[in-house]
Parts: structure tokens; C-alpha cells; sequence
């Protein structure tokens, strides 16, 4: 017994130390407790970590030194580093971020008069596979932590150094294959204690994944919710959307159905136009069908050219058209203006480029 004990001792000893992102509130506290500081210590880090998105303990400077570097004894404090970022003529700007694993994902920022809209990413690749996606072509590395994707957010906000008005979570992954820190994650973007942002402000975008938009369904806060339609024709979503198959059309209209009655809230459908291929008269028809009647709202998007792609973007002619059958149904519909298109804003680009180029 004694051996063993001396074993357990000995490998917490060798333990890696924990990031204090990665710490509750509670052992948090516990921490400063056992390091006998006083109980508004637990508030003075927080506010360091999440709203002040300190990059290091030397910044803590209402910390003690001596405190400053006996917590530098005790966890890490993780940050991402930036490792490539392009600017559109836009004022978006790109960024691509490396955590201390090696990992790295993409985020966007998009300044609007006095707004900053935020997209970022929930995983690094994507297991989804859709066939126009540069993200799902390479398949998933790996799920983020909750702080791994509220940081991305705040390095948004540190280099435009305004406040964060909205964020969608429609970089690289799927954020119902990684619900529960997708939730953390927004909960701390929510929270006076971290980023402040409206819950209205916070949308998520899903492939369609049913159950977790149930799930959604009963949060209690007024979170957004977009979800990837690109078809409502069965054959041609499974051929677009191999990794949603499962879910169908009929399950999904029925769930989304559900969603606005518990809700009460207005989801968006996203619909990429690709010429051809979902842009026909045929799926135009579908698309009215599946929407009519509902709550929803269309965001018809401009495909970003994916390379090696046989995928081509419909025309503006063609968009316009969908604008005026869905008006002609009810459904209010908009054509995003595609921000950044110079810069390759389209989800897992940058990374792709990046790492072809070895960096
Ligand atoms: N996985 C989630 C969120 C990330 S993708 C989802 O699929 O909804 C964010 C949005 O970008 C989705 O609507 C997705 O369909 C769209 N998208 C992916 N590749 C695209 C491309 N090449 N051009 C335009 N939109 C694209
Ligand atoms: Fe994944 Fe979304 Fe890309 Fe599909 S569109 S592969 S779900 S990131």
C-alpha cells in the first residue's frame, strides 16, 4: 500500500500542469484557497483570463508578484499562437491559430461601421465530409475545447481592440459533433463575466445533425441556430452531404418544426449555390416547398471556390431569381455578400493554403 501511495505521489508529481482555462470556477478557488490567498482572488484571475484575455501572469498586475509566480508553479496559461492571417480589402481579416498541442484552426473577423462580427471555428477538419467543403475534404484532426473556441474569439477582438458584437460559429467543424463544449463555449461568450455577447448574437451553424438540434431546442437562452441546407431534394443532399444521410429531409423539416414551435425563434437555412447542381428548377421548386409556411429564413450563399473543385458558383442572376420564387412562397430569402472572397474566407481555405506551403 505504502509503495503505491509513494507511485501515486510520484506521477502527480510528473503530471503535466493543468491551463487554467481549463480549470472551474471552483477548482479555481479551490487553487487560490490552497495557496492561502483570500476569496476575491477567484474573481481578480478570472476576470484576467476571460475578459481580459491575459496572455500572461506577468499582466496580472493586481496579482502580487509572489502570487504571480507561485500560480506559474501551478498551471500554465495556454494561449494561441497566431501562425499565418491575411487581410481582405473588405477590413475582414483571417487568422489561423496554432494551440500548444500543434493543432491550429481558422477564424475570421468582419468589421461592419461600428460592428465586429466573429466566425470561428468548434473543430480543427471536420468528419462531415460535404463535397464542396474544403474542411470536410481533410477530415477531422480533432475536437476544441470550450476555451480553445471562446479564444479564438478574443484574439479577434484584441487585434481589431473593439468590442465583439456577434459571433457564428461557422469556421471549420461541426459544432453538434462537439455539443457540449460548443454550449461552454457560448455560455462564456454570453456571460457578463466573459465576453458579454447577446445570446441572439451567438448563432451556431449545423449540417442537420437532428438530435443535438433537439437538444438545442431546450437551452434556455436565446441562442440562434442556422442550419446547412443546400437542398431540399433528397438524392442531391446525400451526394452533397454524405455525412448527414442518416438524418432526411422529411426528419429534418419535422425537427426544425419543433425547434420554432418550443422556440419561438426565426433558424436560417443556408444554401450555397452551385451551378447546376442545386440551383436547377427542379430544386428551386423543392427548396419553396420546404420552406413555405415556415418561420425560416433563406441565406443564399455565394460558393467559395474550393480548388480542385468540380463545383462551380451559380449566377447572380440565378440567386436573384430564388429571391423573388421564395418572396413569391412567403419565405424571406437574402444573397450574403460573400466578405473577404479575396482573401479565400471560405471555411478551411487558409489552412489549406498553410500548410501546402509548409508553414
Ligand atoms: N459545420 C457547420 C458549420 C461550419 S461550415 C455547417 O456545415 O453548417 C459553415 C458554412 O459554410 C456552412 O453553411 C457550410 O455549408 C458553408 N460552406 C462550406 N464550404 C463552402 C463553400 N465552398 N462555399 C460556400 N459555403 C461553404
Ligand atoms: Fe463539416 Fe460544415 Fe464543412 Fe460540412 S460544411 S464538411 S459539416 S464544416
Amino acid at each position: 500500500m505504502r509503495a503505491d501511495d509513494g507511485q501515486n505521489e510520484a506521477s502527480e508529481k510528473n503530471a503535466p500542469l493543468r491551463d487554467l482555462h481549463s480549470l472551474t470556477r471552483g477548482e479555481l478557488a479551490e487553487l487560490l484557497s490552497s495557496l492561502g490567498q483570500p476569496a476575491f482572488r477567484t474573481k481578480q484571475v478570472e476576470e484576467w483570463v476571460w475578459v481580459k484575455n491575459a496572455q500572461s501572469f506577468d499582466e496580472m498586475t493586481n496579482l502580487p508578484k509572489s502570487l504571480r509566480e507561485e500560480l506559474a508553479r501551478h498551471v500554465t496559461l495556454g494561449g494561441a499562437e497566431e501562425i499565418a492571417r491575411q487581410a481582405s480589402i473588405d477590413g475582414s481579416r483571417k487568422y489561423l491559430l496554432r494551440f500548444p498541442d500543434g493543432v491550429s484552426v481558422e477564424c475570421v473577423g468582419m468589421p461592419s461601421g461600428n460592428r465586429l462580427s466573429v466566425c470561428a471555428s468548434t473543430q480543427a477538419g471536420c468528419a462531415m465530409g460535404c463535397a464542396f467543403c474544403a474542411t470536410g475534404s481533410a477530415g477531422l484532426t480533432r475536437s476544441l475545447t470550450a476555451s480553445e473556441i471562446y479564444e479564438q474569439v478574443m484574439h479577434v477582438r484584441d487585434d481589431f481592440n473593439t468590442r465583439v458584437t456577434s459571433v457564428v460559429l461557422m469556421g471549420q467543424g461541426e459544432p453538434f459533433m462537439n455539443y457540449d463544449e460548443t454550449l461552454r463555449a457560448l455560455r462564456r461568450l454570453n456571460s457578463p463575466d466573459g465576453a458579454g455577447i447577446g445570446a441572439r448574437h451567438l448563432t451556431v451553424s449545423t449540417c442537420g445533425v437532428i438530435p443535438q438540434i433537439m437538444r438545442f431546442a431546450n437551452e434556455p437562452e436565446q441562442f440562434t441556430l442556422a442550419v446547412s441546407l443546400h437542398s431540399a431534394v433528397q438524392q442531391t443532399r446525400n451526394a452533397l452531404m454524405p455525412g448527414v444521410r442518416k438524418y432526411s429531409l422529411i426528419n429534418l423539416y419535422s425537427a426544425m418544426g419543433e425547434y420554432v414551435a418550443k422556440t419561438g425563434r426565426r433558424p436560417t437555412y443556408e444554401y450555397a449555390l452551385i451551378a447546376g447542381v442545386n440551383d436547377t428548377d427542379n430544386e428551386l421548386q423543392a427548396l419553396c416547398d420546404f420552406c413555405e409556411g415556415t418561420l425560416a429564413h433563406v441565406n443564399l450563399i455565394q460558393l467559395n471556390d474550393v480548388e480542385g473543385s468540380k463545383f462551380r458558383p451559380s449566377t447572380q442572376l440565378r440567386a436573384e431569381d430564388f429571391v423573388r420564387r421564395l418572396a413569391r412562397v412567403g419565405v424571406e430569402a437574402t444573397i450574403r455578400n460573400s466578405r473577404g472572397s479575396d482573401i479565400d474566407a471560405a471555411c478551411g481555405q487558409l489552412k489549406q493554403r498553410s500548410l501546402r506551403s509548409g508553414r
